[in-house]
């Protein structure tokens, strides 16, 4: 069987686990967690990176941070995961979703400014499959109408944008170690990413449970007290320690999977030219971080068909997102903007084939070699 994810393993995992739990700290923000600390400072820029139990919960900093209030409008493409609207309804915003483009599944940057009202507070870009959203148009509307962009960028760890890494754009990021990721802290974990120094004390009393005990252990105030909202933000350092064993290997990790990415690319390329699927699209100026290797088919039924018919040869393939403006939920939080022309239409077209590290060739070939059968 050839399964759709298997979670990223490199080696030192083991040992840097144990000896977290041999040490006398195993609750958060010890060495490791200072190690991952260190290692995404360095590779962000950032004004400060804050490892949490999730990319759910960073992003429900993300909207404590900037304030979030009952009423307040937050933009998002409807083609993404429940949490990147959570977190903000969870603090009484509405959610304005705006259609994607169709080319890479992310926002529609020029959509976006039709969709601002007096009551906007926030865009949130989603960089789908690890591959940017057009970040310089989207910094350039905020500013000009006083907003905020936080990135969900769980799925682009690694993935740059003109030169500069995801998640280090906006004015917070998020990023994702869930074990479905391209790297991971033992099954859950995540990262709030802060580039705008105003953020940065309120950001640790948040994940302090709205302590100033931060500020406490660095000894600059000398009792702790309760001080704001808050709750408990802080992942412990065994999944700090199984992280850091990957960001270690984090060039090794990407590498593997671009190479992987590329064999798919090039042996579905010839169905692509006779226009039986499309191949996703990398925009110039942009690094991918093979987070995810898709394609389409022409409709929601042939989709179906290809699934089932993989599965025959123990195949795993996955659709993904249900649009959330279509969802339950949705219809209560939030509304769409303008019209749904390519949301729906090309999230039912989607399918996303086996991609892990560590994928061997000889399965992304049988792979290659199915589908082709499934056409012929
Ligand atoms: C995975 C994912 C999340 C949530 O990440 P968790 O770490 O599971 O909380 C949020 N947004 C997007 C786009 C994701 O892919």
């Amino acid at each position: 069987m050839i399964s759709f994810n298997t979670p990223p393993y490199t080696g030192n995992e083991d040992q840097y686990v144990l000896s977290a739990m041999r040490s006398n700290k195993i609750s958060g923000d010890g060495k490791y967690s200072q190690l991952c600390h260190q290692w995404f400072d360095k590779k962000l820029n950032c004004a400060k990176s804050l490892l949490t139990p999730n990319c759910t919960q960073a992003l429900e900093m993300a909207a404590i941070l900037i304030d979030i209030k009952a009423g307040d409008e937050v933009i998002m493409p409807s083609y993404t995961f429940v949490s990147t609207a959570n977190a903000f309804v969870l603090r009484g915003a509405k959610i304005v979703f705006v259609d994607i483009r169709p080319d890479t599944m992310n926002i529609d940057e020029t959509l976006i400014e039709q969709a601002i009202t007096d009551k906007t507070k926030a865009i949130v870009p989603v960089h789908y499959a690890g591959i940017a959203c057009e970040m310089d148009t989207i910094m350039a509307i905020a500013k000009r109408h006083h907003l905020y962009v936080i990135e969900d960028a769980a799925q682009g760890v690694m993935s740059t944008y003109k030169g500069k890494t995801l998640g280090s754009i906006g004015h917070l990021g998020a990023f994702s170690f869930h074990e479905t990721k391209n790297y991971t802290s033992g099954g859950e974990g995540g990262l709030l990413i802060i580039n705008d120094d105003k953020f940065v004390e309120r950001a640790e009393i948040i994940r302090e449970k709205g302590t100033n005990r931060s500020l406490f252990f660095r000894g600059a105030v000398d009792k702790y007290s309760w001080v704001d909202l808050g709750s408990s933000y802080l992942p412990c350092e065994l999944q700090a320690a199984y992280l850091y064993a990957q960001l270690e290997s984090a060039d090794v990790i990407n590498n593997n999977r671009l190479a992987s990415w590329n064999t798919y690319y090039q042996g579905l390329k010839e169905l692509a030219d006779k226009k039986l699927i499309e191949l996703p699209f990398i925009p110039s100026e942009i690094e991918h971080n093979a987070h995810m290797f898709y394609i389409k088919l022409k409709d929601l039924s042939q989709r179906q068909a290809l699934i089932d018919f993989l599965k025959e040869q123990e195949i795993m393939s996955v659709f993904h997102y249900i649009p959330l403006h279509s969802s339950i939920a949705g219809e209560k939080y939030s509304r769409f903007n303008g019209e749904d022309q390519f949301t729906t239409k090309e999230s039912e077209k989607l399918l996303r084939l086996p991609m892990y590290y560590g994928l061997s060739k000889t399965d992304i070939a049988h792979v290659i070699t199915q589908i082709k059968a499934f056409f012929s």
